[in-house]
Order: structure tokens, then sequence, then C-alpha cells
């Protein structure tokens, strides 16, 4: 019945899928991005551009964006003609500003096509879709029975077939194990079910979780232990002019937060310790008698812990600096990622 190393339930695939759409029927969420159990599917926009945000995110800290976005690029196609600032200044604080120069080029390549594409395969085409977003925008938007993964789904299987080889080593199994499961009938709702699923007590395949009969449901799935992130450190220059203009610029297309406005700074470095005024300022910007600001900015990244100091200072040239001289009342307005909008934060309550 499913061909696979590990334990094995007594229900069938078509068994364990009506089940859980059963059990969706009576426990489906309410989502803005959602159409309810067994109306017609959903708005593909919506699916995407939800399934886009919810990537590393959660429910409660996306609708309050999915709703701005909606109601500010209501179709895909207001949404590529939009500029790519506009775009990124929306995103920010929802993080991996990537995803949004993916999201505006993939809402552009739509928009050119006329349509979203439904089958994985084509969705898999366009910028910024992987497989996790190409199957749940194929099985939600178009009823596709394509098998969604994603880190709930992971877990559930796991625990539900007791596979206790760690991830990501175990991801072709539970793939498999999807795919197996996910029925031709409503696969869009079986997907969201899947999701949804989450406390043992309510949960329609308790009778025949593997896990749960072994006692062992908390310590699935198994993980490689990840290294430890590291600390960078650096130096942000808060420069200012006469008018109370400060400078900031733009971070290169490529790499982390690329393409975003930046307060400027140094290198981000692991090993050195923090900078000493007179070596950071080899890399201003701009030419000024730096003062160290009290305090430190942190932030944390997928891949290492940054802590930034400030320095401020009147620059001497201001037409000689290197960025873009923005309005202090300008700011807020510009697409600063959350690390940046820290720095700004700090430099505002420190530096007058
Ligand atoms: S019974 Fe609990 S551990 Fe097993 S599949 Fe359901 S929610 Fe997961």
């Amino acid at each position: 019945m499913y061909d696979m190393v590990c334990a094995m339930p007594q229900a069938s695939p078509a068994d364990l899928a009506s089940r859980l759409l059963d059990w969706y029927d009576r426990n489906a969420r309410a989502l803005p991005w959602r159409s309810p159990p067994g109306a017609p599917p959903a708005n593909p926009y919506h699916v995407w551009l939800s399934e886009v945000m919810l990537q590393q995110t959660t429910v409660q800290a996306v609708a309050p964006y999915f709703l701005a976005f909606l109601k500010r690029w209501p179709t895909v196609q207001d949404l590529a003609a939009a500029p790519l600032d506009d775009v990124l200044a929306a995103w920010a604080g929802l993080g991996y500003y990537a995803r949004a120069r993916n999201l505006h080029k993939c809402a552009q390549a739509v928009a050119a096509l006329g349509r979203f594409p439904e089958t994985e395969d084509e969705l898999r085409a366009l910028p910024g879709i992987g497989d996790y977003t190409a199957a749940a925008v194929a099985s939600i938007a178009f009823g596709r029975p394509a098998a969604v993964m994603d880190g709930n789904i992971e877990r559930v299987l796991s625990r539900m077939f007791a596979v206790t080889e760690p991830l990501p080593g175990s991801k072709p199994t539970l793939k498999a194990l999807a795919a197996k499961l996910t029925p031709d009938h409503r696969p869009g709702d079986y997907a969201q079910a899947a999701m949804d699923l989450g406390a043992c007590v309510l949960c329609p395949w308790r009778p025949d979780c593997e896990a749960s009969h072994q006692g062992i449901a908390e310590s699935l799935p198994a993980k490689t232990p990840k290294p430890e992130r590291p600390t960078r450190r650096g130096t942000a220059f808060w420069a200012m002019r006469k008018d109370g203009a400060v400078l900031i610029r733009r971070r290169p297309d490529k790499g982390l937060l690329g393409g975003m406005m930046e307060v400027p700074s140094t290198p981000w470095r692991e090993d050195l310790g923090a900078w000493e005024i007179a070596e950071a300022a080899a890399h201003a910007p701009a030419q000024a008698d730096w003062r160290a600001l009290p305090g430190l900015v942190s932030h944390t990244f997928t891949h290492f812990h940054l802590e930034i100091n400030v320095i401020a200072g009147l620059v001497r040239k201001p037409e000689l600096a290197l960025g873009y001289w923005c309005p202090l009342d300008e700011i807020k307005t510009q697409a600063l990622p959350t690390i940046m909008r820290k720095i700004v934060r700090h430099a505002l309550s420190k530096a007058y």
C-alpha cells in the first residue's frame, strides 16, 4: 500500500485522506486567503501571495501584510506595475527581501503571460517559485493533486509513519509519503488540512499514528543539529548634513538584503571584534568628525547574529558623499529592512 521503509498504519491512503477532509470540513481555520472547505478554489493571486509571505513567517504576522498588499495591489497586474521600491517598502518587516524582489519579478512574469500557470512544472519555472509554492498553488488554486510539503506536513508525516531518520535526509521519504496520501478529490483542501493539523487530541489520524503509539511523537521529526550562529560586527555611519538630511544608499542587487536601502556601514566581519572608529572611518561614505553613539544594535539573521555600533558626524563636503541625502522626515518611507530601521531608531534616539 505504501512501499516505504517506515512504520505503516493499517488504514489505506484513501481512508486517511478522507478522514482528514472530514476533519477539515469541521475545523478549517478561516484565513483571509482561503476559500471555505468544499467551496471553489481561492483566487490564484491570493494563494500565491499568501504562500510566499508565509514562508518562514507565522499566519498572525502575515495576515495584515496580505490584506495591505491586496488593498494596494488588488490584482497581480497591479503588483507587476508597482515600482519595486514600493513593494520592498510594503514588505519591510517580513524579512528575506530576496523573496519580495522575486515576488515582484514573478508578478511581472504572470502579468506578461496573462494568467497564472496551473501545473507544478509551469509554476516552478516562475521567479521565486520553488517546489513548495508550486505544489501549493497547483493544488489550492487549481485543484491539481500535487504533494505539498511544508514544515508542518513534514512533522505530521514523520510522526504518523514514525520516520526516525533525521531531516533533511528524510525529505525524499516524506515527499513520497505525501504523494501517496494526496487524493485526486479536493487535493487543495487536503493540503490545507495537513498544514493545519496540530494537536494530537484532535487529530483524525491518531488511531493510526505510529509515533503516538510508540510514545516518540515529541522527538520527531529528528533533526541534524545546526552549527551555532556566529556573530558578525560592523559600524554604521549616521552621516548628517547641515539641513538635517542623512545619508543612505542602495545595497548591491545580489546578496543579503540585495537592492534594499541602507544606512552605510563597514563590512560585517566575523573574527576581529568591534571596529575602532579610526579603522571604521576608512570605509565611511563621507568625511566627518565621527563620534561613537552609546549602545549597540543587534539583529539575528538566519545564519548569523549581527552587532552594529553606530557613529555619527556632520559631513564636511556633502556633495562628495557616496549615497543619497534623505530628508529626515522621509526616512521612514524608504524601503529599509528591519536591521536598518533598528539602526535609524537607535541613531535618532542617541545622536540628537
Ligand atoms: S496523532 Fe499527533 S503526532 Fe500523530 S499525526 Fe496526529 S497530530 Fe501528529
